[in-house]
């Protein structure tokens, strides 16, 4: 069985620049299956019973994955009859309520690059360890709410941008996080774009038996489908195949 490179996205249903036939066209090129994933949640295009249909239905016309990430903070239900139309759902965090008014993490990543000289996300999002134990309850309720196979980018938050990711991010949040992932059932996705998890986070894991999945978060056919970091990681981890998830279904069109 080949790699599966659970989340991209595209131009018709979200952030992505490309369309499905350039996913589809990087999958057969990088020698892996590919699942799209575009973003849904109230902030996003996907935000209703009826556009997340049209996207299932859209998907089930080609020969990929069928999921989706929903926006954790923003989500909403999705019902049973839908949800199965679907192989799994990611959940991610993209931004977060700061004293009611919604801090989108992508002034943070305008930050690491410099673009933000006069901001400092630790002011802003009144002290890391606040931020992270709301991040963390976050979590907790959202995965409550309805079922999430795969938490996305985990450390794609504000204290990557404050340098070395195992120093940025405290221990007691790590093993806060791997306890929800398998009290929830949730696999930990390795992230080429992101780089995340760490090797420390890794480690971890791995010994307290989380599931992991494989993802690029292509939105350019330049990164699509490329797995170089959840490869080296599963490899130098010695992952069992039955510890990655898949997708049982064989990948044809409707
Ligand atoms: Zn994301
Ligand atoms: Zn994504």
């Amino acid at each position: 069985m080949s790699w599966l490179d659970c989340h991209n996205h595209t131009a018709e249903w979200s952030d992505g620049r490309q369309s499905i036939e350039q996913v589809m066209e990087r999958a057969r090129a990088e020698g892996v299956r590919v699942g799209l994933s575009d973003h849904a949640g109230m902030g996003d295009y996907l935000n209703s019973e009826a556009r997340l249909l049209a996207y299932a239905d859209y998907l089930s016309q080609y020969p990929v994955a069928r999921g989706v990430e929903m926006d954790l903070g923003r989500s909403f239900p999705i019902p049973p009859g839908l949800r199965s139309k679907f192989d799994y759902v990611i959940g991610s965090v993209h931004g977060m309520e700061v004293d009611g008014v919604r801090q989108s993490f992508s002034a943070l990543l305008d930050w690491t690059r410099g673009k933000k000289p006069g901001w400092d996300p630790r002011v802003q999002f009144g002290g890391m360890d606040a931020f992270l134990k709301r991040h963390l309850e976050l979590l907790d309720r959202e995965f409550s709410s309805q079922k999430y196979d795969i938490l996305g980018h985990c450390t794609m938050l504000p204290p990557l941008a404050l340098g070395e990711p195992e120093k940025a991010f405290p221990e007691w949040w790590e093993d806060g996080l791997l306890a929800l992932l398998l009290k929830h059932g949730v696999a930990l996705e390795i992230s080429n774009r992101w780089r995340t998890p760490t090797r420390r986070l890794m480690a971890k894991a791995l010994k307290a038996g989380s599931r992991f999945s494989t993802g690029s978060d292509g939105h350019e056919p330049a990164k699509t489908c490329c797995l170089d970091y959840p490869k080296e990681l599963i490899q130098e981890f010695n992952i069992p195949t039955d510890r990655i998830f898949d997708v049982t279904r064989p990948l044809v069109a409707a």
